[in-house]
């Protein structure tokens, strides 16, 4: 469904999209995981025509990204990490003016939907000055479906948002799918890869570290990490190939130790030597 090749974006002298290709599958949810500034968002903008690249290409559904950005409209929708809903109407209003200037047909019947699914419907005509942080985003995401898009690009779906509002959004992300939509989204939340994502490409400073699935992505540094605070008070992190290893290298371990299941930030940690969060 999507392909980048040799995508590459330079501002000036900053390298922002180093040289990145990959490929995400039909019916995928795909995440672009890294630390700010990896240049999620820069890869998103320009797979969403709000940016040219500067090197190598990319299509969507077959429409390359230079020569056929009208099709490529038809086929996707973005929910930007800016909120630009109009705060003076209603969400019924903020969607309806959205499905008229797209000319979305049978539009009555899609904006309930869409509402319903976001579980918004019963507060349709309340001004969005009266909605909370993670109803706005519901929002946002109900208006990017009312096109019904091939491909779904959320940047940053849960920036901002406390727990368990964040929780709520990936359920409605995960609801998304429906129809084999396509679906990526970039995201500086560990959690929300592991959670979200078939598949998870590590960005860090513009390229591509490594791509698969969270579970490959982690059993290829180790499946546990046993960690303890040495003599001069620094954390000393071991990841191990298994639990056998990780009770062994406890046990071998003379202060108090904690062991645990890796997670991608120790997938980052392990490739980068930086952290994520
Ligand atoms: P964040 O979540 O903070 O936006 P990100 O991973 O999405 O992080 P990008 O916003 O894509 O990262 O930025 C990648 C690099 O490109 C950064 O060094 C950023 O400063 C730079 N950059 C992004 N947009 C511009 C721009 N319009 N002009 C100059 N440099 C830019």
């Amino acid at each position: 469904m999507i392909a980048l090749t040799h995508l590459t974006k330079t501002y000036g002298q900053v390298m922002a999209v180093n040289d990145v290709s990959f490929s995400v599958g039909k019916g995928e949810v795909f995440g672009l995981l890294g630390p700010n500034g990896a240049g999620k968002t820069t890869t998103i903008k320009m797979l969403t025509l709000l940016s040219r690249p500067t090197g190598g290409g990319a299509t969507i559904d077959g429409c390359d990204i230079e020569t056929r950005r009208k099709d490529i409209k038809k086929r996707i929708s973005v929910v930007p990490q800016e909120n630009n809903l109009d705060r003076e109407l209603t969400a019924y209003e903020n969607l309806m003016i959205y499905g008229m200037l797209h000319s979305i047909s049978d539009r009555v019947r899609k904006i309930q939907q869409c509402l319903e699914l976001v579980a918004l419907w019963d507060r349709r005509d309340s001004v969005i000055s009266s909605f909370s942080g993670g109803m706005q985003r519901r929002l946002l995401i109900a208006r990017a479906l009312l096109t019904e898009p091939l491909v779904l690009f959320l940047d940053e779906p849960s920036i901002g948002l406390d727990p368990l509002i964040r929780r709520q959004i990936w359920d409605i992300i995960r609801k998304t799918r429906i129809d084999g939509r396509t679906v990526v989204i970039t995201t500086h939340y560990i959690e929300e890869a592991e959670a979200l994502c078939d598949r998870v490409g590590i960005l860090a400073k513009g390229s591509l570290i490594a791509i698969d699935s969270p579970s490959n992505l982690k059993s290829m540094v180790g499946e546990f990490i046993v960690e303890f605070i040495n003599g001069d008070g620094k954390l000393i992190q071991h990841i191990c190939r298994d639990r056998e290893e990780a009770h062994a290298v406890a046990k071998g371990t003379e202060q108090a130790v904690t062991i645990r299941k890796t997670n991608l930030e120790d997938v980052f940690v392990k490739l980068t030597g930086e952290r994520i969060e």
